[in-house]
């Protein structure tokens, strides 16, 4: 088995990362090379401006290289809990901007010509136990009454040509889609290059401070200067950005793929070959990939970690959940095991903005791989000066109490999310 992402391991890896010192000026510097950074770049250099993206790591080293490969339409929440809490003007903005999002990554994925297997599959959230079948179906009734009617609610009879496990209904949302995440990384930074942007790697952000009405950037390659500066550090945000890392919980995230499964095997497990999620707390998420690999994940364990080491733990975890799920696959190889940091808000709802000088788009909380290009994006219009169609605006985003960048009460959340999942 790898330890290693699906994703990395069989794309090729972004090669026009500039050679020498990061130096000079720029109208824009993008902290982060993930689908945040890499898609406000993008936006901008195709504007005329002068970008240069800093990446600690390598392009897609964080969550855009690492995720679950769905992209599903809605939020982190029900969309009837999203308007309780935001008011329903802003909660269909929030959910509009997910359907948004995947159009926004149709039309890029076609305009620069990235090759990455983007299928509309059509997403099914499943009921895992017969008592959250009525609350998927209250969901169901005003997402499709106020904000998509291209969805429907499967009964558990209908779900039998969708998926080989005995769920208890499900909704669909038809606009929901899927694709290899390393390579639209790799073809989204292709493109930004292509329009001009400069991209440095190894690259990692020390400091921001203004000086003389410019932005002086540090890194670990040298120092550039801007006009303004967008973070897009998602859950790997460094400890520099402290306002930024009392709001962000990362939460380590894992995920397994087995070995090509035959066509037999694949029929069996998923005849509708769309991305699901189950309706627990501690939820799995599951997909086929183009080589009818079954690519199964979750949050597993309640970590801020994902290193070899946290993410055997979490695989193992995983395996036993998918065998649960499909207890067909009990003796079927797990091929690939990793795990990568989710940037958690409080309340999971993502935040986009500016603060003390900095433009800022994060806090996804695991529902961000089209979100991210497209709020990236719209940060990009904004800097531009072009018309505001941030559907965060102005959302207030206190800090977390008592978390000062390194989340000690995860195994405490952990275990009461594992508690309501009994019970509830
Ligand atoms: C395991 C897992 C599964 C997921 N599954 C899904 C899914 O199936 N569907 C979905 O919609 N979402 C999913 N997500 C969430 C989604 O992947 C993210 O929301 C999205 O990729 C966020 O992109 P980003 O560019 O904001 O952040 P990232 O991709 O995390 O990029 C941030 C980058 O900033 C860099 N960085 C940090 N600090 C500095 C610094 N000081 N200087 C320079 N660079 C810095 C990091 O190295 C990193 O590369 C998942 C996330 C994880 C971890």
């Amino acid at each position: 088995m790898k330890f290693l992402s699906y994703w990395h391991d069989t794309a090729p890896r972004f090669q026009g990362g500039a050679v020498g010192a990061a130096e000079g000026d720029f109208d824009v510097a993008v902290i982060g090379g993930g689908f945040t950074g890499l898609g406000a770049a993008l936006q901008l250099a195709r504007a005329g401006a002068r970008v240069i993206v800093l990446e600690a790591d390598a392009i897609g080293a964080g969550a855009s290289g690492r995720n679950g490969g769905h992209l599903n339409n809605g939020l982190a929440h029900s969309y009837l809990a999203a308007k309780a809490e935001l008011g329903r003007e802003r909660a269909t903005a929030l959910y509009k901007a997910f359907d948004q999002g995947i159009d926004t990554l149709e039309r890029l994925i076609a305009e620069e010509a990235i090759s990455c297997d983007f299928r509309r599959a059509g997403k099914l959230k499943l009921a895992s136990k017969p008592k959250h079948f009525p609350a998927i179906a209250r969901n169901f009734e005003a997402i499709h009454a106020e904000v998509d009617p291209d969805t429907a609610l499967l009964s558990a009879q209908e779900l039998e040509a969708e998926v080989g496990a005995p769920f208890h209904g499900a909704m669909l949302s038809r606009k929901s889609a899927m694709m290899h995440m390393g390579k639209f990384v790799a073809g989204l930074a292709d493109a930004a290059l292509r329009h001009g942007a400069v991209i440095h790697e190894q690259a990692c952000v020390t400091s921001v401070a203004k000086e003389a009405g410019r932005q002086r950037i540090a890194t670990d390659k040298g120092t550039v200067t801007a006009r303004e500066v967008l973070l897009a550090t998602g859950g790997y945000t460094t400890s520099n950005f402290s306002w930024f890392r009392r709001r962000i919980i990362p939460v380590g995230s894992f995920i397994i793929a087995t070995r090509p499964l035959t066509e037999a095997e694949a029929n069996a497990v998923m005849p509708g070959n769309r991305t699901c999620v189950n309706s627990m707390n501690i939820g799995n998420y599951f997909r086929l990939s183009p080589d009818r690999r079954l690519i199964f994940g979750g949050r597993a364990r309640f970590s801020a970690r994902s290193d070899q080491r946290s993410d055997a733990l979490g695989g193992a975890i995983l395996k036993a959940a998918m065998t649960r799920v499909f207890p067909q696959l009990a003796k079927v190889e797990v091929d690939y095991c990793w795990g990568g940091l989710v940037d958690m808000t409080a309340d999971r709802f993502p935040r986009a903005g500016h603060q003390d000088g900095l433009w800022y788009a994060m806090g996804y909380s695991g529902h961000g791989a089209q979100l991210s290009t497209h709020l990236g994006m719209t940060m990009a219009d904004a800097i531009l000066g072009r018309p505001n169609r941030n559907p965060l605006d102005g959302l207030d985003w206190p800090a977390v109490p008592g978390h000062f960048g390194k989340p000690w009460f995860l195994p405490l959340v952990g275990l009461y999310y594992k508690m309501v999942d009994w019970v509830k």
